[in-house]
């Protein structure tokens, strides 16, 4: 009573403008962004796991069946994806087959990332505009609230590890679960582990193609950002523009890091080890492919990789697939997954038939394994010869 009518006003109108900006609301904004990504990422997880179940030996008898040959004689194979990995093979069998440029040729020919649609170099450059919409807002919230930089800059290196994190854990994902039919990342997912047969194809994409693959994934992150900027501090916001170009570039500073002479100013950074480079990242290259998955510099690989391990067991129980890596090579799987199906055999995947076929992936244990299948399943018939030719 004592204030009068502004104390008044005060009351009914409890949110005023400076309250939007209170350390509290600036915090659950923060966790609000955080949880958006969690939650996109489940998303994406859960919608790859329907969409892409692996081989399984119920289509046996689908028309497009195909022949592998095992060392215990000629196999049956109709799952799309296994047919589909049996025909990469074939491919890079038959480069490899070539010599000298006739080789390396084929090799690109059969690596080449494919052509962005205009739709994701459009969106690109949208998340550009968005990116410096952004920037210029937090520019006038420091200049509102000065003491904001130091918190805001001190905190940059700490996004930058979390990003590194996020980014590994979307390569995870991309390399081991993503299927290749998947509409949104089918074709990321494919690039990806062409680029594993080829590491050094990025070489053949420019600057806008490679980052344009992330156009349209981006876009929604970026838009989203923007709604909730209005809420956000300066310190909150300078990271989410931070996180969200550092990932929007991910797939350029991974390229850098495979270009024998990357960008000059990319190699200042790449020394220092703020972006990935090349001694970094080759460790993901050693076969079999399954660990140091960040793309931004590598700093949290120490941190995810034991996870990683202990997370392909964990999703192979929960939904009866292989990561990838298991099934590109064998010799990475564990020797108790080994024992389950020797003892379960329904649940070999028919990709891991054609890799396990392979004289360069042979391992005794999945050869064992193999035998135990075609125990079970039988040969091909010898209509094989006649589907084959
Ligand atoms: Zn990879
Ligand atoms: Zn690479």
């Amino acid at each position: 009573m004592a204030h009068g009518i502004s104390g008044m006003m005060r009351e009914r109108n409890p949110i005023r403008l400076k309250d939007a900006h209170s350390p509290d609301l600036n915090r659950s904004f923060g966790w609000g962004w955080s949880f958006f990504h969690v939650l996109v990422g489940f998303l994406f997880f859960s919608l790859s796991a329907t969409a892409g179940s692996a081989g399984q030996c119920s289509d046996l008898y689908s028309p497009k069946a195909r022949f592998v040959e095992t060392p215990h004689g000629k196999v049956q194979i109709t799952s799309e994806s296994a047919i589909a990995l049996l025909r990469d093979q074939q491919t890079i069998k038959e480069a490899l087959s070539l010599r000298g440029p006739e080789k390396i040729k084929a090799l690109l020919a059969y690596s080449k990332q494919k052509t962005q649609s205009n739709l994701n170099v459009g969106l690109t450059f949208v998340n550009y505009a968005m990116a410096m919409f952004l920037a210029h807002d937090i520019a006038v919230k420091l200049a509102k609230n000065p003491e904001s930089l130091a918190p805001a800059a001190a905190l940059i290196p700490v996004t930058w590890v979390a990003a590194d994190a996020v980014s590994s854990a979307y390569h995870y994902f991309l390399d081991n679960w993503a299927s290749p039919r998947n509409k949104i990342w089918g074709s990321a997912a494919t690039a990806f582990r062409r680029h594993h047969e080829v590491p050094n194809n990025l070489s053949q994409t420019g600057f806008v193609q490679n980052i344009s693959a992330f156009g349209k994934l981006m876009a929604p992150l970026y838009v989203a950002t923007a709604v909730a900027s209005p809420g956000m501090s300066a310190e909150v916001q300078t990271q989410a523009l931070v996180a969200l170009l550092l990932f929007s570039h991910g797939t350029e500073i991974h390229r850098q890091a495979h270009l024998p002479q990357p960008n000059r100013f990319v190699r200042w950074f790449q020394d220092k080890r703020i972006l990935l480079n090349s001694e970094a990242h080759n460790q993901h290259h050693r076969k079999p492919i399954d660990s140091d998955y960040g793309i931004i510099n590598g700093s949290s690989n120490r941190l995810m990789n034991g996870f990683y391990e202990r997370l392909d067991k964990i999703l192979y129980r929960f939904m009866g697939r292989m990561p990838n890596h298991w099934i590109q090579h064998p010799r990475s799987i564990p020797d108790s997954v080994v024992n389950e199906l020797l003892t379960e055999i329904h649940r070999m995947p028919q990709e891991l038939i054609v890799t396990a076929s392979l004289a360069k992936n042979s391992d005794e244990r999945i050869d064992q394994v193999l035998k135990v299948w075609i125990d079970k399943f039988g040969h091909s018939s010898g209509e094989a010869k006649d589907a084959q030719n």
